[in-house]
């Protein structure tokens, strides 16, 4: 997915009209500051390795394209999955419109950890694959894997979960963490791909993040509050770059700094840039709309206004061969480190 959001005081009061986000406005990256230090408390570990074969498995399903049978058979195992580590698992299924005028059959997922928890964090990221690789050089209508687009996000929560379950009471975290996994995110209209394309949308609402616009109008669980929210994106490539983008900060300072602070005690400093980045369409925008203080952890490319995203993105290129586990550690550690904080 994932445009450019327009500067966020141009956008105000239309965020929900927007559809175009402006793709040349120019990035607005502040001055690099120095991360502050922290005292980290005791955390489990979170195993690169085991994120990995979770990303290879969801990759060797096949496209997660909503309404083939790859889709429904990687919906079932991830329902399976955190079944298997004892968390409470929701399940919301939904059709919606593609901007192509495709009617697709979604679900979001959701996996509930310590559920009578007061204190809550949520884990966002889409579990679906985008069905073209609008982006590639060469071959712009074959399917992709969405190995780091998709399954790698999907890869850290679900290894922070095993994680988790195989905690002692004395060992688990002071807050409940619920895992939700968006459906038909991915399946949005890119103007500067597609232009040759309708949009049959236009006007109607944002062709993305059609699973996260449906739960932010569908709260599940009812009435769901936390206190800030995580969604991971493309965070499993080679040498991936994490910015602190516009409307995460805008919304959810104080989780940024943490996050960014515990990478940096981690020692994750080539991972968690401590630059700030410009906004971009993503879950974040709707579960912020819906009250959780949403970070974005995405991998982009903070210094470079003619180019947001790696070149893997929306590519035949996001395959196995540039995930690295080390890029999943990195972000899974450190977020389940933050899981420890207070
Ligand atoms: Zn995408």
């Amino acid at each position: 997915m994932r445009t450019l959001r327009l500067p966020l005081a141009a956008l105000a009061g239309l965020l929900v009209l927007t559809g175009c986000p402006d793709k040349k406005s120019t990035a607005t990256v502040d001055n690099t500051t120095a991360p502050a230090e922290i005292k980290l408390p005791n955390a489990p570990v979170f195993s690169g390795d085991s994120a990995y074969a979770f990303t290879a498995k969801q990759v060797a399903f096949g496209p997660r394209v909503p309404n083939s049978k790859a889709h429904v058979a990687t919906g079932n195992w991830l329902v399976a999955k955190f079944k298997s580590y004892g968390l409470k698992v929701m399940e919301q299924p939904f059709e919606a419109m593609t901007f192509d005028g495709t009617l697709i059959k979604a679900r979001n997922i959701v996996a509930q950890y310590q559920p009578q928890a007061a204190r809550r964090v949520a884990i966002f990221a889409h579990w679906d694959t985008r069905p073209f690789a609008d982006n590639d050089p060469t071959k712009k209508n074959a399917p992709m894997d969405g190995a780091s687009d998709g399954a790698s996000a999907v890869a850290v929560a679900l290894e922070m979960a095993r994680v988790l379950s195989l905690q002692p009471d004395s060992l688990a975290p002071n807050v409940g963490v619920d895992f939700i996994l968006f459906d038909a995110e991915d399946w949005g209209y890119d103007s500067g791909t597609q232009a040759d394309l309708k949009n049959q949308l236009e006007g109607a609402g944002d062709s993305w993040c059609l699973g996260s616009q449906y739960w932010s109008t569908h709260l599940l669980p009812a009435n769901y509050k936390a206190e800030f929210g995580v969604l991971f994106d493309m965070v499993g490539a080679r040498g991936a770059k994490f910015s602190r983008e516009e409307l995460s900060r805008e919304k959810a300072r104080f989780a940024v700094d943490k996050i960014w602070n515990t990478a940096a005690a981690l020692g994750y400093t080539d991972y968690f840039l401590f630059s700030d980045s410009p906004g971009i369409t993503d879950d974040h925008v709707y579960t912020n709309q819906a009250g959780i203080p949403t970070v974005d952890i995405i991998d982009h490319l903070p210094n470079n206004p003619e180019q947001y995203f790696p070149n893997y993105h929306h590519a035949t290129t996001d395959n196995m061969s540039i995930i690295d586990r080390n890029t999943l550690k990195a972000v899974g550690q450190t977020v389940l480190q933050v899981l420890y904080l207070d």
